[in-house]
């Protein structure tokens, strides 16, 4: 089978009707980067750059993340590249920021919350990462966002670290910007934060976390956070057809475009990119070119008249067994 799925390797990601979709990778590593071209993956489409701090006792300075950056360009050579910013808070421990203590730490200092809390660490790597360009496109999203107010602090923060690096004489390239749609307040939010955006990525990890109050972390809690529910299924096809309205591209970089069962159904659904696992990639590009993008359309408009979750699960598997 693995076999057989490498044959795939180099050929377009498209339905057998030819309706074309971005199948990019989710990347937690530098030694992911370097294997993206084995699953021919056809950019990033999730850099989750907390990794750059998890060995380290010392936070990493603007010239380490610069060359951090660079380096991880090079290895793209043009392809698309899309950088989270640090998505740190009280339930990651990293030894090079100090420990928080929160009661609940999925709804405290996080994401962006964090980064607006310590404008000096997110301006160190903002700077990092607008030198970076100076070598190829790179786009920028922003984790854990609900509220315009955060984006227009952001864009101050980023104008300011222009302004500083034209001040040091230091080159840059222009951006672009997204956020990662993660909480129900982003969706809900959406139409006042798309003037600002140029791409947005669904977070269905996340926003199922939020949108079903339930741990996304807790095992015991399956039924709760189930892999995919008519609510959060109702919330993407909202934020989908905002988006589209605004003519922006829509992501979706969570867990459940790795399901080579779910990502038809997104696709049907106007999904422009996938970004999923490496070791996913080369089953969803089968599992969408196996099917056309008619059927796709079907399997969405009947999916978002289900109610229940396991009627949704039903359905998903009876489609290709
Ligand atoms: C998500 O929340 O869906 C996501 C992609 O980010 P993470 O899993 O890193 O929170
Ligand atoms: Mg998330």
């Amino acid at each position: 089978r693995k076999k057989q799925l490498l044959t795939l390797r180099d050929l377009p990601v498209q339905t057998k009707d030819g309706h074309k979709v971005a199948l990019l990778a989710n990347v937690g590593s530098l030694n992911e980067i370097s294997h993206l071209a084995d699953v021919g993956a056809e950019g990033i489409g999730l850099f989750r750059t907390e990794f750059m701090l998890m060995n380290t006792q010392t936070l990493p300075d603007e010239k380490t993340q610069y060359q951090f950056y660079s380096d991880s360009l090079h290895l793209m050579s043009g392809k698309v590249f899309t950088i989270r910013t640090l998505d740190v808070g009280a339930d990651k421990e990293l030894p090079c920021l100090p420990s928080i203590i929160e009661d609940n730490p999925a709804l405290g200092l996080r994401g962006v919350r964090y980064s607006l809390a310590n404008p000096e660490l997110f301006m160190t790597q903002v700077k990092a990462i607008l030198r970076a360009a100076n070598h190829g496109p790179v786009r920028l999203m922003f984790p854990m966002i609900n509220q315009v107010e955060e984006l227009e602090q952001l864009f101050s923060y980023i104008e300011q670290c222009k302004a500083k690096l034209i001040e040091e004489e230091k080159g840059f390239g222009e951006l672009s910007y997204g956020i990662v749609v993660e909480t129900p307040a982003a969706v809900l939010n959406l139409a006042s934060m798309l003037p600002y955006l140029d791409f947005i990525s669904i977070g269905t990890n996340d926003l199922s976390q939020y949108t079903m109050a339930a741990d996304r972390s807790n095992p015991s809690l399956t039924m709760q956070y189930p892999s995919l529910s008519p609510a959060v299924l109702q919330l993407v096809k909202n934020t989908i057809e905002l988006a589209k309205s605004h003519k922006i591209t829509v992501s979706l970089c969570g867990e459940l475009a790795s399901s080579p069962k779910v990502a038809p159904l997104l696709v049907g659904m106007g999904i422009d990119e996938l970004s999923v696992n490496l070791s996913s990639i080369l089953e969803v590009k089968s599992a969408l070119r196996d099917i056309s993008y008619q059927k796709c359309l079907a399997l969405s408009k009947h999916a978002l008249t289900l109610t229940r979750i396991n009627e949704l699960d039903d359905y998903l598997n009876g489609q290709y067994s």
